[in-house]
């Protein structure tokens, strides 16, 4: 063991009391104290602030932390507070501060003391912090929540977008620290490049939660009393249900409450007071389930929550990702059910008509991904890892048997020739396409985009209306997966065919797919995708 390892350990125990560090926290620590840029993907409660807690704490100069969230700011620094004898270790710079406060911080800082100062972006962009920091010893920059870089992260803040050239001012050869639980390979990609540290060391963790069990149900009408039921089956047991309006979080709590479950409703139209209440009652285990809106579970951290149910599909898998996340989290089981309805995914389009068209074209590709999630067949979390940029093996995988479609599988069949049909059709209209159009190519339906090109003119065009439109989505998820066929994000999802997909037509094997659900709510005219 070098020294800088006996070091570290020590200065973990020291600091914060443990004895071992989590998952990559210790290579990550090493990466900054040895002064390189670095990058952190960790999912939430993966330990991604002490990644740069403790080398602030050693090393000399501050560490600036850019944080979007002023409670999650003072959290953190309370708590730093507390295993330091020095008040000053960390401050927080806004514009809450009056004169002689923003003085006394200043002063910390230009003694030495202060260790950590959080700032919200906003702040760090005022002319007068960037003077001063300017003239201070600063160890590094971290910028935690970086996906908010990203107009593909689910919080994208403009202002985070001006942190390299403010960074830049301060000072030319600080090292920065990109801390994320985002982690599409766009998001990083994006971080990576408006954060100007390509040349990152780079440390993911995988996203894996094998203790999580995922499981769909179509939505109808029934769907209060079907949730009713399954939370009278685990009785007593911690749970969240998230629903999109505060309405229904009303109705629902109500209808849980005369059902003899022991619920409250949290959604930010009820005053701080009875929140904070509701929030309370829900960790001291006064009640089992709380009834929300996304508002709830920001920094919540009940160790034992074991059910978060859907009542409504969120917008993004990020979001699906993060709320069912806080089931489980002690290891023990967790039970993610969501109830899947199309019609909420047109609910959820129609919110966005009115922004601008880049914003609705994001927004219309990651719901699209929620939908591939929802009607696919094949294992659940190898769908979910696949879309975080991790490859996941659906037969040795951790927690590989820990969804409802592993547990029911549908029949498989051998699909080579149509894979074989469907990369040459990606392939031979020049890779231009969106999956909705590629589908109607392949059952010869033609629209306006597809007219303009004179794809209808084309020798594979209707090739596969043997199959009906469904299948071939289904084939085009499954064959996305596999590494065959990959989606543009610049262009909003354009389908491309990989050099393996090249491969796969001049030496095609077996592919055995599954067809995806068809949910009945399908049957309904008005509902079709
Ligand atoms: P994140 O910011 O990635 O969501 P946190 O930094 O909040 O995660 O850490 C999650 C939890 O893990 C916290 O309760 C923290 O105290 C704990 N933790 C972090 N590092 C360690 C460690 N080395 N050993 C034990 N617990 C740790």
């Amino acid at each position: 063991m070098s020294s800088t390892e006996i070091d570290l350990h020590q200065q973990l125990k020291k600091y914060f009391g443990f004895s071992q560090f989590k998952g990559l926290q210790e290579q990550v620590i090493k990466s900054i104290v040895n002064k390189h840029n670095t990058f952190v993907i960790m999912p939430t409660g993966g330990g991604k602030s002490l990644c740069y807690q403790l080398p602030a704490l050693i090393e000399e100069g501050t560490a600036i932390v850019v944080s979007p969230l002023i409670a999650l700011m003072k959290n953190q620094v309370d708590a730093i507070r507390g295993i330091s004898s020095e008040y000053g270790i960390a401050h927080v710079l806004n514009s809450s501060l009056n004169k002689s406060e923003i003085k006394q911080v200043k002063e910390d800082i230009t003694n030495g003391v202060t260790k950590l100062l959080y700032v919200a972006p906003e702040s760090l962009t005022k002319e007068e912090n960037v003077e001063f920091l300017r003239g201070v010893k600063i160890s590094f920059m971290a910028v935690d929540e970086a996906h908010c870089i990203s107009e593909w992260g689910h919080d994208f803040r403009p202002e985070y977008r001006n942190l390299r050239h403010i960074i830049k001012r301060i000072g030319d050869n600080i090292p920065i620290i990109g801390l994320t639980a985002t982690a599409t390979p766009k998001v990083q990609e994006d971080i990576l490049k408006n954060l100007g540290i390509t040349d990152a060391k780079t440390f993911k963790a995988s996203f894996n939660r094998p203790n999580l069990y995922y499981e769909i149900r179509p939505k109808t009408k029934n769907v209060d009393s079907d949730i009713i039921r399954f939370v009278k089956q685990n009785d007593g047991k911690s749970g969240i249900i998230y629903c999109l309006s505060r309405k229904r979080v009303e109705e629902l709590a109500q209808a849980l409450q005369v059902n003899g479950i022991k619920a409250v409703p949290y959604h930010a139209g009820l005053d701080a007071k009875t929140r904070i209440k509701h929030q309370d009652m829900f960790i001291m285990e006064d009640i089992d389930v709380v009834v929300a809106t996304i508002a709830f579970g920001m920094g919540i951290d009940k160790p034992d929550v074991r059910f978060v149910i859907h009542h409504d599909i969120p917008k993004s898998l990020e979001s699906y990702y993060q709320e069912t996340g806080r089931a489980g989290r002690d290891g023990g089981e967790g039970h993610c059910l969501a109830y899947y309805a199309y019609k909420d995914i047109e609910k959820l389009e129609k919110f966005m008509s009115g922004k601008p068209v880049a914003e609705q074209e994001i927004g219309h590709a990651l719901l699209q991904e929620v939908v591939g999630y929802a009607e696919t067949s094949m294992s659940r979390r190898k769908f979910l890892l696949h879309y975080f940029g991790e490859h996941f093996d659906e037969k040795t995988g951790e927690g590989a048997s820990m969804d409802d479609n592993v547990q029911n599988p549908k029949k498989k069949h051998e699909a080579k020739e149509e894979v074989v049909l469907l990369l040459k059709t990606v392939k031979e209209t020049n890779q231009i396409y969106k999956a909705k159009e590629v589908v109607n190519t392949l059952i010869g339906k033609a629209n306006a985009l597809i007219l303009s090109h004179k794809t209808d003119e084309h020798p594979l065009f209707g090739k596969g209306k043997n199959r009906e439109a469904l299948y071939w989505t289904a084939l085009i998820r499954q064959v996305l997966v596999t590494g065959m066929l990959k989606k543009d994000i610049e262009t909003y999802g354009v389908v491309r065919i990989t050099e393996k997909g090249k491969d796969f037509i001049e030496n095609p094997s077996s592919f055995m797919m599954t067809e995806d659900h068809i949910y009945d709510f399908y049957q309904d005219d008005t509902n079709t995708p």
